[in-house]
């Protein structure tokens, strides 16, 4: 049986042991496989080996079209033959769709950058991550160059500090991460894309002030984000400081000071004069070592990325932590849509290095093309493998991946145990007589998790919250800022409006059961089928179109049909008649058009325009 579901023949590089091969896997039958995870449309979860049959399933594809691909890269294999991850992931990214490796106890514990899976023999400790976070003026920025002025690690005088969006400080021998990009947004854009990159949030609270609205919006952050927070009280110099109000304040939100009995390390400073910084870092090194951070090094690498611009004269350039492994100079990396071979990484004290290892920051040269913040870069083993891996992970416009639907159907499955919202009132008042009620509904199964609860409209930063907690967004009497409108639906996050407290208990109790009905029904707008497949500039390409039914618009979603079957859904975000750009084109017309997301039009493709009306 083993025979028969073996790797037959193709090109097989040979595997290296202690790393996952990039062939096909000797023994596993089908039988024992794990079967896939389907998840929303574009992402699916895979095991570590599967058959050709579930991966066929899993893309939402004819077997036959597996083993093309499978053939295309030089692999020869039938329909009961076991793959492996990593190839499956390329097949599965050749059909639009991007793999991730089914979470277990293991792959949770990478993500988590605590390198559980390795063998303990090679783990180390790795230096913490540390985010500063807090209410605007209270000296988020101030406290994070006077930590910098302490220690930047290793860096003699006149060393130039350089900005990387992280730097390291020593203390005591041992070495801290610290991201300088302070605010919460930064910080749940990261792990909204699935980067968490935090090990511990400083919550920065000035002792004038104490607790302010973002002050409680931080905290919520990082208490979704199940980080220890560290309060620093700040701008303890100042006269009308009250180190005993922001103690009580901090009480009432849950975070009990250690010197009232409670386990929240609080430590006094003045990031102005310098005072309590030592002691500060004295307890955030504590708490790391708590936490047992480890990581192995001699792994190929996994880094998040921080900060990507584009330098006139350097090109793409991406700032990673990296979080496991050790990134080389030459190494092949992939990151989202953009891949390529480093070329030099340059430290934040602005040297040039050859390797960086668990925690430590490094401006990184030599991708094609820039990334986005918060996705992940990993070291592959070749070019090719890079190449095959670079997949757009855009979540597409229209798919919503966090709704009350999607929820209802997932708690009737039995595959949450809680429904995380994020609540939005008008005022003060009804965000407590919401909450208050909010209290009353409940389900035999699941819970309702309120991850943060505050006054005012919907931003930006409630998409991301509720994005990274997978979790929907619930505004109530109130209104959604433009820029969040954009957001949810780029993120898939459902945002709820209720002005009838009624309707909105009912419905989320409703949800709870599993009882939600659908609110959204699709439109068909128009349809086209690709006649010609043309490149347009280096990389991308155009298809054009015959438009056959109705109207296809700009900036509208369209779905792909490949065979009959959908293949990607997503924005067209470029549209031309001959050379003019148009903002539609109707039935009878020929155009050219892109997609967001997607290059691979073959001819024949059909595109269907639709929408999205709420019933
Ligand atoms: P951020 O918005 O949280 O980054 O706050 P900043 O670091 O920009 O600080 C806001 C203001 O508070 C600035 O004018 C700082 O000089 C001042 N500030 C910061 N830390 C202290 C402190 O420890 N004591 C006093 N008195 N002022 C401070």
């Amino acid at each position: 049986m083993v025979q028969r579901n073996r790797f037959r023949g193709g090109r097989r590089p040979p595997r290296t042991p202690g790393r996952a091969g990039t062939t096909l896997v000797e023994q596993p039958a089908a039988e024992d496989a794990v079967a896939p995870v389907i998840g929303s449309a574009g992402t699916v979860e895979l095991p570590t080996s599967l058959s050709v049959r579930q991966l066929a399933d899993a893309v939402k594809v004819q077997p036959v079209q597996v083993i093309k691909q499978l053939m295309r890269a030089g692999m020869m294999a039938a329909i009961n033959d076991v793959v492996d991850f990593e190839t499956a992931a390329k097949v599965a990214a050749a059909f639009g769709v991007q793999a991730k490796p089914q979470e277990t106890a293991q792959s949770a514990a990478i993500e988590r950058g605590t390198g559980e899976a390795d063998d303990p023999a090679h783990l180390i400790t790795r230096p913490p991550v540390l985010t500063v976070l807090g209410h605007v003026d209270h000296g988020k920025t101030t406290l994070l160059d006077a930590i910098r002025k302490t220690n930047v690690a290793g860096g003699e005088a006149g060393g130039i500090t350089q900005h990387i969006g992280a730097y390291q400080v020593e203390y005591n021998g041992h070495k801290l991460t610290f991201l300088d990009t302070p605010g919460h947004a930064a910080f749940t854009a990261m792990r909204a894309r699935g980067a968490q990159a935090t090990d511990i949030a400083v919550l920065v609270v000035a002792a004038n002030d104490g607790f302010m609205p973002q002050t409680i919006e931080a905290m919520n952050h990082a208490k979704a984000a199940k980080v220890p927070i560290v309060v620093a009280i700040n701008k303890v110099d100042r006269e009308d400081a009250d180190l005993e109000r922001v103690k009580r304040q901090m009480a009432e939100h849950g975070l009990v000071p250690e010197d009232w009995g409670g386990d929240t390390v609080t430590v006094p400073v003045s990031a102005r004069q310098g005072i309590g910084i030592d002691t500060l870092l004295e307890n955030l090194l504590v708490v790391a070592e708590v936490q047992d951070l480890k990581a192995n090094p001699d792994r190929r690498a996994r880094a998040v990325v921080i900060e990507a611009q584009l330098d006139k004269s350097k090109g793409p350039v991406a700032h990673v932590l990296v979080q496991t492994g050790t990134l080389n100079v030459g190494d092949n990396v992939v990151t989202g849509s953009a891949w390529g071979r480093i070329k030099a990484m340059i430290n934040d004290q602005g040297r040039r290095v050859r390797q960086a290892g668990p925690s430590t920051p490094v401006e990184v040269l030599g991708l094609g093309r820039l990334p986005e913040v918060g996705d992940i870069l990993v070291a592959v083993a070749d070019e090719k493998t890079a190449k095959a891996m670079a997949v757009d992970t855009k979540v597409q416009i229209g798919q919503q991946l966090f709704s009350l639907e999607e929820m209802a159907n997932k708690a009737r499955a039995g595959e949450i145990k809680e429904l995380p919202i994020v609540l939005k009132c008008d005022v003060q008042g009804s965000v407590e007589a919401v909450t208050g009620a909010l209290a009353g509904v409940s389900a035999p199964s699941v819970q309702l998790r309120l991850i943060h609860a505050a006054a005012g409209t919907i931003t930006e930063s409630d998409i991301l919250l509720a994005s990274a907690s997978k979790g929907i967004v619930v505004g109530f009497t109130t209104r959604v800022e433009p820029g969040a409108q954009r957001l949810a639906e780029q993120q898939g996050v459902e945002i709820r409006l209720y002005n009838i407290i009624y309707t909105l208990l009912e419905e989320l109790e409703k949800a709870l059961k599993g009882l939600v009905e659908p609110t959204t029904r699709e439109t068909v707008d128009g349809r086209a089928v690709v006649k010609q497949v043309f490149t347009s500039g280096k990389r991308n390409k155009v298809a054009g179109c015959a438009v056959q039914e109705g109207r296809l618009r700009r900036g509208g979603t369209v779905r792909l049909l490949r065979g009959g079957k959908p293949l990607f859904q997503g924005a067209i975000n470029s549209l031309r008649h001959f050379k003019e750009e148009a903002r539609e084109i109707t039935a009878g017309m020929e155009c050219g058009l892109a997609l967001e997301g997607f290059n691979e039009y073959e001819e024949g493709d059909v595109l269907v325009a639709f929408s999205v009306v709420r019933v």
